[in-house]
């Protein structure tokens, strides 16, 4: 954001040479969206039908992967390898998903519960990381299939209360994908944007965004001022959606055809035969008054006020969740300027009279619902593409801001993905007796040390009054506006000597460094950590050299000509190993000498307290 330019007149934004694409990564379905001839539009499928594509991967015996409609048929045939709502487990850990294990038809890995989940398929393991990637490899596939070129960069849509780990999750899932995350942007915010809201940098408003979609429910209170999207509250239900609308009818489909509950149960292939009927019933029901068709060969019926009469405690409860967002975010009712309707159970005219009524309003409801957080993802990704005139759409800083201090060091003052405008400071000192002057330089980044960040600016505090180190106070303030700009200001409050300078965006940086920035201290965190476990494994294996010597000479009389020699070797073995850069041939070595010497260290003991007994004679 804030340094970032999206639209400058001075010619620095950057243009890409290819499309940067929109995705909706959806718990049941998913769709991929970019912009022509400044429309934005969503891709559909080989035959020109359908722009969903069910987040559903499925294995097949033959090893081969298969994602989306062709995969949705093996639900029901292969269970246990047919993959679906695998965005419930974006980011989490066995503990976190524990409670809903059932509901998954397929395996997830329990034998650690702090790490994150694998899911299990055949003899193989894969993490969600991996499959949601899966679903988005055939999403660039259509969309380069339509283009006829590659694509490589993309805005992906996640849940807006989405923590930190899911949003990485789901960037690692693009990158795994082959695809250049360049922003994570909140469904309800690009639900807005399909529908021109907040593209009018002048408008202040707040808006609800209610998300019904196929078992899953969101409601969103955004405030949208001058480009910012500010999310006030979130809340919901992570298990009601569409899926229990058709529960609603399957159950009456059932009983009319005198099929009980427990042979439903019993017979998979019946229950998803009157399930996907029920399915049918629902949508036909959002146009029309009626419907019949067939059940094991007997007829069943629903009317549109029957279905209304099941599904009205469930649209009850998503009026009770939006009236709880209100709550959180302190908003009275009348203080909604708009309703926007994402998801296709939208398409229900009970759910959509319901929201009606319950915000006093008619919801925007003109787009596709299935739809519009695609398109806004594209609006977005054009956004970025610098392609929209005089549009600064900011809502989070995605690099950290901060200043050099002693060492060369970064120190963070706003950290990354903070909201903006946003105001922090903190107070420094001097390192040197006397010094007069102060240079203030400003870095952007994730890396510990400046010189891997990248420079904004500088400024030199003038005129500190000598005194001893230790003793100025200088205060330092980062500001960031709407607009985007960083005022740096700093301020020695003893003497109230003070200084300030705009970082404007022309100091700004691309997207495309921003995206290798964030990867750079992410490879770099690894490489962290690769020295870190070196470093331990070393220390662990000098302690056991020093003991190893030891142990050899306080026992060489317990000790057998053979034991010495293969406990020396073992030794040396490990030394070696100390002296390479392998932490696992370390650790390996360690094992290695413990197992040999343990049993010989047991007899030590025994024979030293042997020893000590006869020693002690009586
Ligand atoms: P998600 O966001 O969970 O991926 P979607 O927004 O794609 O889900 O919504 C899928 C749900 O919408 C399914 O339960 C589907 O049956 C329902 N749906 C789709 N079209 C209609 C319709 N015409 N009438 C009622 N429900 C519909
Ligand atoms: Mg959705």
């Amino acid at each position: 954001m804030a340094i970032i330019p999206i639209n400058l007149q001075d010619g620095s934004i950057v243009k890409f040479a290819d499309s940067i694409i929109g995705i909706d990564l959806g718990t049941t379905n998913s769709l991929v969206a970019c912009m022509q001839d400044g429309q934005p539009y969503c891709v559909k499928d080989a035959a020109g039908k359908n722009a969903l594509v069910p987040s559903v991967v499925h294995f097949a015996a033959d090893g081969s992967v298969v994602v989306g409609e062709a995969a949705r048929a093996h639900l029901i045939t292969d269970p246990a390898n047919t993959i679906y709502s695998v965005k419930r487990l974006m980011g989490k850990s066995y503990r976190d998903v524990e409670d809903i294990q059932g509901f998954f038809g397929y395996k997830i890995l329990d034998d650690d519960t702090e790490s994150l989940v694998k899911v299990r398929v055949k003899d193989r393991y894969f993490t969600p990381v991996e499959l949601s990637a899966d679903i988005l490899r055939e999403l660039k596939r259509r969309i380069e299939a339509e283009l006829g070129q590659p694509v490589t960069r993309a805005v992906i849509t996640v849940p807006a209360y989405f923590n930190d780990n899911q949003r990485q999750a789901t960037r690692d899932a693009g990158k795994l994908a082959g695809l250049d995350v360049l922003r994570i942007v909140n469904e309800p915010t690009a639900a807005a944007l399909a529908y021109g809201i907040g593209l009018d940098p002048g408008q202040s408003e707040i808006i609800a965004v209610y998300d019904l979609g196929g078992g899953t429910f969101d409601i969103s209170i955004l405030q949208i001022q001058d480009g910012i999207f500010e999310v006030l509250a979130t809340n919901g239900d992570t298990f009601l959606g569409g899926d229990d609308f058709d529960q609603v009818i399957a159950a009456l489909f059932a009983a009319q055809s005198g099929i009980s509950a427990d042979t439903v149960a019993a017979d998979k292939s019946l229950g998803q035969e009157i399930r996907l009927l029920a399915e049918t019933a629902k949508k036909a029901l959002s146009q029309s008054e009626v419907f019949e068709g067939i059940v094991a060969g007997k007829p069943v019926r629903i009317t549109r006020a029957a279905f209304e009469q099941g599904i009205e405690p469930l649209v009850r409860r998503t009026l009770d969740c939006c009236a709880n967002a209100l709550r959180d975010a302190k908003v009275g009712l009348d203080k909604i300027d708009k309703v926007v309707l994402v998801g296709g159970s939208t398409r229900v005219p009970l759910v959509k009279s319901g929201v009606a009524d319950f915000f006093g309003k008619t919801p925007f409801d003109a787009l596709d619902p299935d739809e519009v957080v695609a398109l806004g993802a594209a609006i977005q990704a054009d956004i970025l593409a610098g392609n929209q005139k005089d549009l600064l759409l900011l809502d989070i800083t995605p690099l950290s801001l901060g200043i050099e201090t002693v060492g060369g060091l970064m120190d963070t003052i706003i950290p990354r993905n903070s909201k903006v405008p946003n105001r922090a400071g903190r107070q420094y000192t001097t390192s040197v007796d006397g010094q007069k002057n102060l240079k203030i330089a400003v870095y952007q980044g994730e890396r510990d040390l400046v010189q891997h960040n990248r420079k904004l600016g500088e400024f030199i505090l003038r005129g500190i009054p000598p005194m001893p180190a230790g003793l100025p106070k200088i205060d330092i303030q980062f500001i960031i506006n709407a607009d985007g700009i960083l005022t740096v200001r700093a301020k020695e409050l003893r003497s109230g000597v003070e200084q300030e300078i705009d970082i404007r965006p022309t100091y700004g940086i691309s997207e495309e460094d921003m995206a290798r920035m964030l990867l750079d201290s992410i490879s770099n965190a690894t490489e962290d950590m690769r020295i870190r476990g070196l470093l331990e494994a070393r220390n662990e294996a000098n302690n056991l050299l020093n003991s190893g010597d030891k142990f050899l000479e306080q026992n060489a009389d317990i000790l057998s000509e053979a034991e010495k020699a293969t406990t020396k070797n073992l030794l040396i073995d490990l030394r070696k190993a100390t002296e390479t850069e392998d932490k696992d041939l370390i650790h390996r070595a360690i094992e290695e000498l413990n197992a040999y010497t343990s049993p010989l260290a047991h007899r030590a003991m025994d024979e030293t307290i042997r020893g000590a007994m006869r020693g002690k004679k009586v």
